[in-house]
């Protein structure tokens, strides 16, 4: 199916951007990647009258890290730009770990990570990553700049806080405060595809004890779940076969999967159990919990180390035939 007529503008300044979507209001929509908002727009499930393609505003495709540790990606840095970072690879374990499971190459080198967060899909990668990490979102409009934290930022399904005349121009992931670990682990049927589950942790150590952590979900529920009181029962304490336990179902509880093509719901549940449980036994500190791993129950015993490469495990024989992919 074609899209409805549209009109399209592609500025050249962030100010005639935020202009055009003034102008715009309710019936604009911004242009980053185009890797969900053209099929939308082919299905007519999405019909704007004018499209403001962002990809000639200069100086937004970055990704980079400020002295104190902080990370910021601008709205035009591509998913693909973030699989092959050399500083994810080193200073980010949840995010490499990540990178590389959204969809597939073809979508990777168009698609953002900004564009991810503002499309707001509860399958989407990015968001739980985000969430995990405490990150914000920093958009601009014609009332200046704002930093918005994500559990702001994303509203609902397919709902952001940005106003119909702002702009996404960058997501920030704050440093953190000690030594950071974790990952990102996704259920999907096959290469490519959606996470049937997505569970993203973070976790922040000094002095042998959890300092901060955050747990979110993907795909098992109406939005991204920040699974708050998992992260919790992590903290103030150094990591342990109990902790973990604890976090993984309280991890559980708060996932709300509904059952459907990809697995039943109580299956789901249980991939955010076993999902937790492995990111943190192999996280730093989580050696002494490393027995757990094997409470999985998905029968598929090939996992990548921690934040190391990235590692499709494909055939490995959980109940629906998905592959999980680990990096
Ligand atoms: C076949 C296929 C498989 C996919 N698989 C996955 C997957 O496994 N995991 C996953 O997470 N995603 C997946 N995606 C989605 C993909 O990651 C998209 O790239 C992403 O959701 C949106 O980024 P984009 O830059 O392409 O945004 P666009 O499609 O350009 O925009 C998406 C929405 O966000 C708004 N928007 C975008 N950027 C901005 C901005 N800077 N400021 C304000 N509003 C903005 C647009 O107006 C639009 O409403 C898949 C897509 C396809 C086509």
């Amino acid at each position: 199916m074609y899209p409805s007529r549209f009109r399209y503008e592609a500025p050249r300044s962030i100010a005639e951007a935020i202009a055009l979507l003034r102008e715009g209001g309710d019936d604009a929509k911004v242009l980053a990647g185009g890797q969900s908002l053209v099929p939308l727009m082919k299905l007519r499930f999405a019909s704007p009258e004018l499209i403001v393609d962002i990809n000639n505003l200069p100086g937004l495709d970055y990704h980079r890290e400020d002295p104190d540790g902080t990370i910021r990606i601008g709205a035009l840095c591509r998913h693909a730009d973030l699989e092959r970072s050399a500083l994810l690879k080193a200073r980010q374990p949840v995010m490499a770990a990540a990178a590389p499971l959204i969809a597939d190459p073809i979508v990777r080198n168009r698609g953002t990570l900004v564009g991810s967060l503002c499309h707001a899909d509860p399958q989407g990668d990015w968001a739980s990553v985000v969430t995990a990490l405490g990150g914000f979102v920093v958009a601009r409009g014609p009332g200046g700049r704002r930093t918005i934290p994500i559990a702001d930022f994303v509203t609902g399904p397919f709902q952001n806080a940005l106003a119909p005349d702002e702009i996404a121009v960058e997501a920030i992931i704050p440093a953190p405060k000690g030594a950071l670990a974790g990952g990102y682990l996704k259920l999907e049927r096959r290469v490519g595809d959606f996470a049937t589950v997505g569970v993203a942790v973070a976790t922040e150590s000094s002095g042998g004890k959890v300092t901060r952590a955050g747990i979110a979900l993907t795909g098992v529920g109406g939005s991204t779940i920040n699974a708050t009181a998992a992260a919790e029962a992590l903290v103030g304490q150094p990591l342990s076969a109990e902790s973990i336990r604890q976090a993984a179902d309280l991890a559980a509880e708060a996932a709300r999967p509904r059952t459907d093509h990809r697995g039943s719901a109580e299956y789901k549940r249980h991939m955010v159990r076993t999902f937790v449980v492995r990111i943190l036994s192999r996280g730093d500190g989580g050696e002494a919990a490393a027995g757990n791993g094997g409470e999985a129950g998905a029968g598929n015993g090939s996992e990548a180390g921690a934040g190391g490469g990235t590692q499709n495990s494909a055939g490995n024989g959980t109940a629906d035939g998905g592959a999980e992919r680990a990096a």
